[in-house]
């Protein structure tokens, strides 16, 4: 399998297109510590053409672990898409209603967190790790939302994707401590003498807090860690790790 989404929502709009490569296409991410960038543009090139667009469409950011959210208008086309220096930094979500644009992210643990409203015809795309969540970028991407085309959340549709889930998310005392205190025992739990940290529910009940109707979230069966012939895991990989592309686009 080199491409998947386990989401039925968001997958019957024939008019949108998402996908998230599998480790086949190799890395894809510009930032990786160590790979070489003309590796990661030809496995870009690769996992474009596998999905039929050009890298004129696909716009791709330089992920910070903030709550940044870009606004991707028709002229940010092809930014970041083929070389490291073009890729708009520091952000960690993208937002657009432009139609035949991609927005792209990378992932490794992080959870992918897709947006639908079919209603104003916006899309949106989350890079969503420990950090983000509990700086609320998923929050702040139902708020802008509301702000830049006056959804109403009832309407949007989220896919939560593949990531690190709770059988092995294993966390420090310190960061356990801030998922207990903002969510409780059942997304920040001990077991086994270890602490442990929910982060695709978590995401979900700031949805849920943002108005997003429960009915509407769809979260992936997929564990990055787990799944090792499909997946690279950042905590289970370590220096060997490599980047997975989530992709997310609204065609004519
Ligand atoms: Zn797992």
């Amino acid at each position: 399998m080199v491409m998947l989404v386990d989401s039925n929502k968001l997958a019957r709009f024939s008019n949108l297109k998402l996908a998230i490569s599998t480790k086949r296409f190799g890395n894809l991410s510009f930032q990786h510590f160590y790979l070489n960038e003309e590796d990661t543009k030809q496995n870009r090139s690769q996992f474009f053409s596998a999905l039929k667009i050009k890298a004129n469409q696909v716009v791709n950011i330089a992920l910070g672990h903030t709550a940044r959210i870009f606004w991707v208008q028709k002229k940010d086309g092809g930014k970041g898409a083929l070389n490291k220096s073009s890729l708009i930094s520091f952000y960690d979500g993208l937002i657009t209603v432009e139609k035949n644009l991609f927005l792209m992210i990378t992932i490794a643990d992080c959870f992918p967190v897709f947006y639908f409203d079919s209603q104003k015809e916006c899309i949106g795309l989350t890079h969503s790790g420990w950090r983000g969540i509990l700086a609320c970028i998923n929050r702040r991407m139902v708020a802008d939302f509301k702000k830049r085309v006056k959804s109403n959340p009832k309407d949007i549709l989220v896919y939560i994707g593949p990531g690190i889930q709770r059988c092995h998310f294993e966390v420090e005392k310190d960061v356990f401590n801030q998922f207990h205190s903002a969510f409780g025992e059942k997304i920040a739990f001990e077991k086994n003498n270890y602490f442990w940290v929910d982060l695709s529910e978590a995401i979900k009940v700031q949805l849920i807090e943002s108005g997003i109707k429960e009915e509407n979230i769809e979260q992936s069966a997929y564990c990055t860690y787990c799944e090792e012939k499909l997946f690279s895991s950042y905590r289970r990989d370590k220096k060997n790790y490599i980047a997975q592309g989530a992709i997310i686009g609204l065609i004519d």
